[in-house]
């Protein structure tokens, strides 16, 4: 490293083998004790921290002017190393066996009363966010933002080394059909026109495949205006990956060498490689989801044959009608209050069940709890007990009807169980899969409409373009793929469209009528007629596997300046009211009128 002017080594780096030398040190004051007169501090830097001393016998002035020093003052020190007295050791500091005794001081900086104190786990988010910039100095928080350092680092050495080139695309760009909200961005000089941000550079850099660069790759910052949740951000950033004359076989094994080594930089762990795959049916099938934790079973149990001649009526109907009957064990949630019973209930009622409560048997004592129970009959309630592994202490749910609102409402109880009964605690377990065959449409009862279940340049398996053809949109499958981690979604892509005229039917069949093609996408329509060679990517989303890696919860641990869950920066207090010179000269006129506050009652 280059030489430094303010300091010859970082708070991290003496040891006994330096006693007697003379250094120097910079930093903050962590905290400072007075020992009987004597002062010590420790002195922080972002690597670590050492102990100083300021001896009065040593230099009478400096220790006067020590006992003026309070915590995050930033000073320079010099002194001599010293080994530490027997018995005054600090075990749990890497330079606990020395300390420095004081021979100049120099006040570089004074810090007032900070608002709260670095060294306790701070509850009051909004706080913490307020002074982001003081919640980073905590150790926690500095370990993470370096370890975000660290994978984004072994991402680009990785990709160079893969021959894959850094390309930087427009942020005022258009809008892109990837499904949320666009951002929109006035445009001054075209009035009435508006930049969208990119929800992900998708059309760029499938064009520069056309352009001929061949493997593309771009740490992007993407905008999405959507409801924000724990892994979510309004920007967010995704490392963005595009490779021409690809299948999926070439792009799997590709990320699956990116993701090893990331881990191995973050983690120090070595990712057992392949990693596994599952269709979507099968996940669907087994886990209700289409990123499925696999650190644990309850796997969702098809029943349709035990009832096919029920006499219950519910059960009956359903299978009569098409649907299915599937259910999960919980092992030992016999200990289910009322309380989280009403709170499962809620969860599947909002993920599509059509009755209000989720049925269930539970076996406690040796009693089988559950109105169903009365109503199955013998061979029923033995063929149940035998294929749900009905046990004391289980409690197995229920659910009849479509098939996708049965396998999602058994995976949303699933998982929600597992995290009331704090199952995965303790669980280190990577378990790392990918989710292939993906369907490419989906209908959307809201819009009346089929939809892209990726997005509208993901290209249909070439055995299922002869039902695309046929209108049987539901039945095509995608060339599409996600790498999940233990639940996580941590990115998704696929093999894209790159003929015209496919591209066009693809559109046609996402209801973007033709005109409105050429006004939205004559681009990329043109593009694919001069050359566009096949092609396929993937987008991994860098915020979530930063936060697993570092073993958060929340992607705002790992962003340095995240927004809080009403999409403010409450540090310099963004969004913010413009002038309204600046908003005319945008001809841009606001109709919004705040609510009036209520007048309080009499
Ligand atoms: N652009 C896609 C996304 O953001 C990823 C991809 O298909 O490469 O989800």
């Amino acid at each position: 490293m280059i030489p430094n002017f303010y300091r010859t080594h970082h708070c991290n780096a003496l040891r006994e083998e330096h006693i007697g030398q003379t250094v120097t040190l910079a930093g903050w004051v962590n905290s400072a004790r007075d020992h009987g007169g004597v002062i010590f501090i420790d002195l922080r830097d972002r690597e670590g921290m050492t102990q100083v001393v300021f001896r009065p016998e040593e230099d009478a002035e400096i220790a006067t002017r020590s006992h003026e020093l309070r915590d995050e003052d930033v000073v320079q020190i010099t002194g001599r190393i010293e080994k530490r007295l027997a018995g005054t050791e600090n075990k749990n500091l890497a330079t606990g066996t020395i300390e420095i005794v004081a021979v100049t001081l120099t006040m570089l900086n004074k810090a007032d009363v900070l608002p709260f104190h670095l060294d306790r786990e701070m509850s009051n988010e909004d706080l913490r966010m307020k002074y982001r910039y003081l919640d980073l100095r905590r150790e926690r928080m500095t370990r993470n933002i370096r370890t975000r350092h660290k994978i984004t680092t072994a991402a680009r050495n990785y990709l160079d080394t893969e021959g894959f080139i850094e390309v930087e695309t427009p942020i005022l760009s258009n809008p892109t059909p990837e499904g949320a909200r666009d951002f929109l961005v006035p445009a001054r000089m075209h009035p009435a026109h508006f930049y969208a941000l990119p929800q992900a550079p998708q059309q760029y850099k499938q064009l520069l495949m056309v352009a001929g660069l061949e493997r593309y790759f771009q740490i992007a910052r993407c905008f999405r205006d959507e409801d924000l949740r724990a892994d979510r951000q309004p920007e967010f950033t995704q490392i963005d990956i595009e490779a021409s004359f690809v299948k999926q076989d070439d792009i799997i094994p590709l990320v699956e060498g990116l993701l090893a080594s990331m881990f191995k930089a973050g983690q120090g762990v070595d990712i057992p490689l392949p990693m596994p795959r599952m269709t979507y049916q099968d996940a669907m099938d087994r886990y209700g989801s289409d990123k499925p934790d696999t650190r644990f079973g309850w796997e969702i149990t098809k029943l349709d044959d035990l009832f096919a001649n029920t006499g219950f009526k519910i059960f009956k109907n359903v299978l009569e009608g098409g649907g299915t009957v599937r259910g999960i064990n919980c092992k030992g949630f016999a200990t289910v209050t009322t309380g989280q019973m009403n709170r499962l209930n809620e969860l599947a009622v909002q993920a599509g069940l059509p009755v209000k409560a989720l049925a269930f048997i539970k076996l406690e004592n040796g009693e089988y709890k559950s109105p169903l129970w009365k109503v199955f009959s013998d061979d029923e309630k033995k063929a149940v007990t035998e294929r749900m592994d009905l046990q004391e202490g289980d409690v197995v749910f229920f659910v009849a009807g479509a098939w996708e609102m049965v396998t999602t409402v058994l995976g949303r109880t699933r998982l929600e169980v597992a995290s009331m009964m704090d199952l995965l605690k303790d669980n280190k377990a990577l378990n790392f899969l990918w989710v292939v065959d993906f369907p490419l449409l989906a209908f959307s009862a809201e819009d009346q409409s089929w939809v892209a279940v990726h997005h509208p340049f993901t290209r249909p398996k070439a055995e299922d373009v002869a039902l695309l053809d046929a209108g049987n949109y539901g039945k095509v499958r995608a060339e599409a793929y996600d790498v999940v981690l233990n639940g996580y979604e941590l990115g998704g892509g696929s093999i894209r469209i790159h003929e015209s005229d496919l591209q066009a039917k693809m559109f046609s069949v996402l209801g973007v009528t033709p005109e409105e093609q050429q006004i939205k996408f004559s681009h990329i329509l043109e593009a694919f007629k001069f050359g566009a060679p096949p092609h396929g990517g993937l987008a991994l989303g860098l915020d979530r596997i930063a936060m697993l890696v570092s073993g958060e919860t929340s992607i705002r641990e790992v962003i340095a300046f995240p927004k809080n869950n009403k999409a403010s920066d409450l540090m310099t207090d963004s969004p913010t009211n413009v002038d309204f010179k600046q908003l005319r000269e945008l001809y841009i006129q606001s109709t919004f009128k705040p609510k009036e506050k209520e007048e309080p009652k009499a």
